[in-house]
């Protein structure tokens, strides 16, 4: 039975009866893979995409927000009918109309859409942008896998050249310092070549698998018909066996591709930035060429991949804009967060500057007016709505990090006063009401 039975509510119940009955019947909760970001770990958010917002803005992109639902076929077309993403894990659905539509699985298919839908690209020759936002995927929910998760992604379009890749990674990595991650982390890095050299790459690979077909698993042997390149980073240990002495992408790049390649290794070298060559990321999305570059980490089990990315020259085109050069990036965000509590694991609490507590009669009225008043200061502070205690409130005083609580007593105030406690060294000095302002000024800074 599902978790919605019919009530039969009579009218004649109270409120109160009826809330009753209702918990009783049916236990809310969410969907399986989807989770809350609660109060608690929100400021961490904020602090990360705040951080990842501001470096952005220092290399000249510009946020961009997307719609969450795309037609299916935008995702079909860019990140490939043969990748995990689009094979089974899209949360497809029929619109009213009939026409098919996906939460997306990803950014870039959206940006990609929304430069070619806006004619971006007839605005500056280079258009750099970023998203933030909830993606979708129906896959097996685990630590650091869900199938609502956020990714921060930045794309760079207009140019070939490989110091936009230099950027695009430089600019990845100084928020991951930014953010004292990069202790926790490994950049690497491979290419994946061109339309020049990856085919018969392509042939290559296939030729030295096609004789041990029968030993791969059962995904492989279908990937080796549709997307060889995907064997190479299969997590079956029979597959991995067998791709070890598979021929490399790297040692068939052509010329420009090596080049482009050693331009990216050298302007890493010399921001001191270490890499790892590694071939065998091929990105489980098709649509990259040249560089593509993974940040991987061994604290989050087999969840290793913290952020993506990679060239992507002929994604612009293939969706119907003119021929446009790309470069970007995403991060998963629950990832980021689960390594950013490994470093900063307090501190990221939710406080208050100030706490108004209240005691004896007709001092919540003037309590009540102080809050109103230190907060259209820019101070942040709370007060008690019921009557408490004077302990209980300064607990809570303490419990929200105030820095001071401003004591309003029914004595003090019939002389004009105020009693002000400093949290941190319990001392306490009376002050007249019209210096509160002052305080207020105080903490304001
Ligand atoms: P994985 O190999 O872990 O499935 P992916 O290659 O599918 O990752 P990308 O499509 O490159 O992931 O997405 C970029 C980043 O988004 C990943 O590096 C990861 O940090 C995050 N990510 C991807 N899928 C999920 C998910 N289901 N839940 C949480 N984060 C995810
Ligand atoms: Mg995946």
């Amino acid at each position: 039975m599902g978790i919605f039975q019919p009530l039969e509510l009579s009218t004649n119940l109270s409120p109160f009866n009826r809330c009753d009955r209702i918990q009783a019947v049916m236990k809310v909760r969410s969907i399986r893979g989807f989770k809350d970001i609660l109060p608690d770990s929100i400021k961490r958010w904020h602090y990360i995409e705040d951080s990842a917002g501001n470096i952005f803005e220092l290399y000249g992109f510009s946020e961009i927000r997307i719609p969450v639902v795309e037609f299916t076929d935008i995702f079909a077309r860019s990140i490939g009918t043969s990748t995990d993403i689009v094979e089974k894990e899209m949360y497809s659905f029929t619109d009213r109309d009939g026409s098919s539509i996906t939460l997306r699985p990803e950014g870039t298919a959206g940006v990609v859409r929304a430069y070619i839908e806006n004619s971006l690209y007839a605005k500056s020759t280079i258009s750099k942008l970023y998203y933030m936002g909830m993606m979708f995927r129906h896959e097996r929910p685990q630590k650091g896998r869900y199938r609502g998760f956020y990714q921060i992604g930045a794309e760079l379009f207009g140019t070939k050249d490989p110091y936009a890749d230099s950027e695009i990674i430089l600019m990845l990595w100084r928020f991951l310092e930014k953010i004292e991650v990069t202790s926790l982390i490994r950049l690497e890095l491979s290419s994946l070549g061109d339309e020049n050299c990856r085919p018969s790459y392509k042939q290559k690979l296939v030729k030295y698998l096609r004789p041990l077909k029968n030993e791969l698993c059962e995904n492989c042997q279908r990937r080796l018909e549709v997307n060889p390149l995907r064997i190479l980073d299969c997590k079956e240990k029979k597959c991995k066996e067998i791709s070890k002495d598979a021929p490399s992408m790297l040692d068939n790049l052509c010329d420009n591709c090596n080049k482009h390649l050693d331009h990216v290794k050298d302007s890493l070298e010399n921001f001191s930035i270490k890499y790892i060559l590694n071939p065998r990321i091929v990105r489980g999305l098709d649509y990259y060429t040249r560089t593509v570059f993974e940040i991987k980490t061994d604290e989050l089990g087999a969840q290793n991949a913290v952020a993506a990315g990679g060239r992507y020259d002929g994604l612009v085109e293939e969706l119907g804009g003119p021929p446009t050069p790309a470069v970007g990036f995403s991060i998963g965000m629950e990832r980021l967060v689960l390594l950013h509590e490994k470093i900063v694991p307090v501190g990221f609490q939710k406080g208050v500057d100030a706490f108004i507590a209240f005691i004896g009669k007709d001092t919540k009225k003037t309590a009540f007016q102080f809050a109103y008043d230190f907060r259209k200061q820019g101070i942040s502070v709370e007060m008690e709505y019921e009557n408490k205690s004077l302990k209980t409130q300064l607990k809570k005083a303490d419990k929200l990090g105030a820095k001071y609580a401003i004591i309003v007593g029914e004595e003090e105030l019939a002389r004009g006063k105020v009693k002000v406690r400093n949290m941190g060294s319990s001392s306490e000095e009376e002050i007249n009401i019209d210096k509160v302002k002052q305080l207020s000024i105080k903490l304001s800074n």
